[in-house]
């Protein structure tokens, strides 16, 4: 998007402002269709933690999206969105059996990632078809925080327990449908992917019943000038070359599933905060914006560098700043970045806030949380209110003392 479109944007909506451009979601989603177009049976389900706004689900579904969830309330989201529930998968992790119960009675597909939980649940619902989360120990990418696949995660079973899978499925006569994986969202090189994926092939040989193989997520996006992209075509390529030929392996048509989240989202996002205050000290130059981690928690969570820019004065002189919020934290958005001149009353536009942003943000320092637009066919479409006071007092008791 143009930053006078953003900026018209941040005028008729107000600040801070989350905007997401549909046409790059769009595009994102078929470029990731056409990199396996030679899969029979292809299946998107788009991660949708990443982000929920229930107008942008709507806007995958129409693409042909499945989704992907991790809480009830996230597969309600997805129903009330209009998903049958034949295209949610459910992936938790550590929630309660009840919970996993309750969404398996509702026709979702579950994926287990326990040895006592699908002992359990094998027990009591044996004809309920399940799939299996497994844990290939392949590191991924050097973030600790965002790998998810190693040795100490606490996510899926491991590779090495697959006897003691097998032994449950014997016990329980349950029948497992697909096997799955998801190694975080680090993957640097496509290579360390296909790794993982011949551990899942070989896992998959040990059961007879599968319709689907999901290999997860991890597609890396560019954040700052220089970051490594996963190549998703030459992905494309190499990974359907070697279902297939598993495919006749096994001896029966299975289904290719992805679970995408910041690679369909990410770079669709924008998000606009107005600069509070300028604050020269005796070594820096600080931009204080009206919005704080409450609002994009990323940059202090996980260190990550969403590009900033100065949509009010894009063709200035560039300075360096240190980008701040107005939360009484140290909320440090940026470290001695380069940015076009600003001036008190400039708007700032940080990159990649489709993924992670919103859906993080909080009331922190009983702060408002930002309205959300949709950008479709040259027009913004509001598809969250900006929060008001009553928000703020919704659920509160003030009892008699
Ligand atoms: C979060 C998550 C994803 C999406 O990860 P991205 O890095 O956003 O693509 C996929 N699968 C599972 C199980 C997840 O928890």
């Amino acid at each position: 998007m143009q930053p006078t479109e953003l900026e018209q944007l941040a005028r008729e909506f107000g600040n801070p402002l989350y905007v997401y451009d549909a046409e790059k979601i769009e595009f994102q989603y078929n470029r990731l269709t056409n990199a396996f177009a030679k899969v029979e049976k292809l299946r998107i389900n788009y991660a949708m933690k990443a982000l929920s706004n229930i107008s942008i689900l709507k806007l995958l579904k129409n693409l042909g999206s499945g989704l992907d969830t991790v809480s009830i309330q996230e597969v309600q989201l997805g129903l009330h969105a209009g998903f049958t529930p034949d295209k949610i998968i459910f992936t938790p992790n550590g929630v309660s059996f009840e919970e996993i119960e309750e969404v398996a009675a509702l026709g979702v597909q579950i994926n287990i990632d326990n040895l006592s939980v699908l002992e359990h649940f094998g027990t009591k619902h044996p004809k309920v078809p399940v799939c299996i989360r497994i844990n290939p120990h392949v590191m991924a990418g050097g973030n600790e925080n965002i790998s998810v696949g190693h040795i100490d995660s606490k996510f899926g079973i491991s590779i090495y327990q697959i006897p003691h899978i097998l032994r449950i499925v014997e016990n329980t006569k349950m029948h497992i449908n697909g096997i799955h994986m998801h190694t975080g969202s680090d993957i640097l090189d496509i290579e360390v992917f296909l790794y993982a994926a011949e551990i899942l092939f070989d896992a998959a040989k040990q059961f007879k019943d599968l319709d689907f193989l999901d290999f997860g997520s991890g597609f890396k996006v560019p954040y700052k000038k220089g970051d490594i992209e996963t190549n998703i075509e030459e992905l494309g390529k190499k990974l359907t070359k070697r279902f297939l030929s598993f495919e006749k392996e096994y001896g029966r048509e299975l289904t290719l599933a992805f679970e995408p989240g910041k690679f369909l989202v990410s770079e669709a996002g924008y998000f606009l905060a107005k600069v509070n205050v300028i604050k020269q000290t005796t070594s820096t130059v600080f931009a204080g914006i009206d919005s704080g981690f409450n609002h994009l928690i990323r940059p202090m969570f996980y260190g990550s560098q969403h590009t900033i820019e100065n949509i009010s004065n894009p063709k200035g002189k560039e300075r360096f700043y240190t980008v701040v919020g107005y939360i009484c934290e140290t909320d440090t958005f940026a470290n001695n970045r380069k940015i076009s001149e600003i001036h008190e009353g400039d708007t700032l536009c940080f990159r990649n806030a489709g993924a992670y942003c919103f859906s993080m943000a909080s009331n922190y320092n009983s702060r408002f949380k930002p309205a959300e637009v949709l950008w479709k066919d040259g027009k913004g479409h509001l598809i969250r209110e900006r929060e008001t006071f009553e928000d703020l007092l919704q659920n509160q008791i003030m009892i008699e003392l």
